[in-house]
């Protein structure tokens, strides 16, 4: 039997955060608010010097990562993320559990919404790349330039969240649905 999301994530961050959380990182740890997990990814906000900032770590088939919303916090390492390991670690409980949306359920709108924030921009890149549809093609065909859609994909990941963020995630699905590799 595989081991359940929430085992898997903790192992990982055992792993990844094994010291004692510094004073800096110690400040926040108490501090999280709406705080979720999706499978084996955690999600929370906390109050820092220059305003709210989202804090998330993620494990997947790359291993384990962080990304903040702050200004040092693009790939993680920032002592937002570093709190946020060690909340997790210190009180699972408080981290509310949100069963990720399937795209076959999706049936109205506030379904839909839930699914686009539920799937990242650079996951359905992915998912057109492997149907033979490279970023370049894919901006191009919605008269879109691969430079901004590069911007739009990697700044969800820090999350920084373009205004056309759910648009071309929708234009992404009905690529994905419509245009079948040849
Ligand atoms: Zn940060």
């Amino acid at each position: 039997m595989s081991e359940s999301d929430a085992g898997a994530l903790t192992r990982a961050i055992q792993s990844a955060w094994s010291g004692q959380p510094s004073a800096k990182a110690k400040r926040y740890i108490g501090a999280f608010f709406n705080a979720s997990r999706t499978g084996k990814k955690i999600v929370a906000q906390v109050e820092g010097k220059h305003g709210t900032y989202t804090v998330s770590i993620l494990l997947d088939e790359h291993g384990i990562s962080s990304a903040c919303s702050c200004y040092i916090g693009k790939g993680g390492g920032c002592h937002h993320c570093d709190a946020l390991a060690f909340a997790f670690l210190q009180d699972k409980k408080s981290f509310t559990k949100i069963a990720p949306t399937r795209f076959e359920n999706v049936n109205d709108l506030a379904s839909l919404e839930k699914y686009l924030q539920g799937v990242t921009l650079e996951a359905l890149i992915k998912k057109l790349s492997e149907q033979g549809i490279t970023q370049k093609a894919f901006a191009e065909s919605i008269r879109m330039s691969p430079r901004h859609l590069s911007a739009i994909r990697s700044s969800e990941l820090r999350h920084h969240y373009f205004h056309e963020l759910g648009a071309t995630k929708l234009a992404c699905l009905w690529v994905l649905e419509h245009i079948k590799p040849e």
